[in-house]
């Protein structure tokens, strides 16, 4: 398959989506995988959902959740990190629990695939959400641009998607991986949060690169002004954060 990061999505609709399996990806992080009613909507990397339970009987209401399969791979996935009172309740709900599915939301991530740039992702925690499907695609629509990813996270233990990075980064001649562990020091691992140094190592020079940073509140305005400091012109940094 060719390389086609073409702008066909479709418009938000709420569609009902049914709960199929669950994966555990760290203690306090799930993947939820769900089948369409009718038929699954076309979407884009970084396009996002929003989720209600059909059935909301203790009236949460919706949340908003990154998409986190490509396009390429079938139905939907999403990964969600337990924090509050909607992700306590989804990380027990049954298989063929039913929900109501708004989506696809936001922009895709990638707006011109012919663009001769590189890619410098940067992620904490939950923040891998969106690259994981950025990653795929680019794998299964043979994507010739060279991705960094600079994935920050506490211990080894939280990495989200650990064996499926390690697995792309040896499939992907043009993926870069570098993990990152703030409180614990392990071989194989940079150390400590994701800073200008950590950059300068990895990349050949901060031009010809768009920048996309998703994670946190502290690592997203933090990495800003790392890039700032760096010249990057802030026209090339997308930025998107949730939690703390
Ligand atoms: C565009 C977009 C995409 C998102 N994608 C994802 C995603 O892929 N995976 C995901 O897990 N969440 C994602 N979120 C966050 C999600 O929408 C919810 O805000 C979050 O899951 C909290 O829901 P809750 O009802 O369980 O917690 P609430 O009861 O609403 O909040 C409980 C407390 O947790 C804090 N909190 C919220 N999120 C986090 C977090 N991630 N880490 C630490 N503390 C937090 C809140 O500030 C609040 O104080 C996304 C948000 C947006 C806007």
């Amino acid at each position: 398959m060719e390389s086609n990061f073409i702008r066909d999505y479709d418009r938000p609709e709420k569609r009902v989506f049914k709960l199929v399996s669950k994966r555990k990806e760290t203690e306090n992080v799930m993947s939820f995988f769900f089948e369409p009613a009718d038929k699954m909507f076309k979407f884009k990397p970084g396009h996002f959902v929003n989720i209600s339970f059909k059935n909301d009987t203790d009236n949460l209401g919706n949340r908003s959740f990154s998409i986190a399969n490509s396009p390429t791979e079938e139905n939907l996935m999403l990964t969600i990190k337990k924090v509050g009172s909607f992700t306590t309740k989804i990380f027990e709900a049954d298989i063929g629990e039913e929900f109501v599915v708004l989506g696809p939301l936001g922009l895709p991530y990638i707006k011109d695939e012919s663009e001769k740039v590189d890619y410098v992702f940067i992620a904490g925690g939950s923040g891998i959400v969106p690259f994981r499907s950025i990653l795929y695609y680019s794998k299964d629509t043979n994507f010739k641009n060279k991705m960094y990813l600079f994935y920050s996270n506490r211990t080894e233990e939280d990495i989200i998607y650990k064996e499926e990075l390690k697995k792309l980064k040896e499939e992907m001649e043009n993926f870069v991986l570098i993990e990152t562990l703030t409180r614990e020091e392990k071989e194989g691992y940079e150390k400590g949060r994701i800073n200008a140094d950590m950059l300068k190592k990895y990349l050949d020079s901060f031009e010809n690169k768009k920048y996309i940073i998703c994670g946190p509140k502290g690592l997203v305005t933090g990495s800003i002004e790392m890039l700032k400091e760096l010249n990057v012109d802030i026209k090339n940094i997308k930025t998107e954060s949730w939690g703390n």
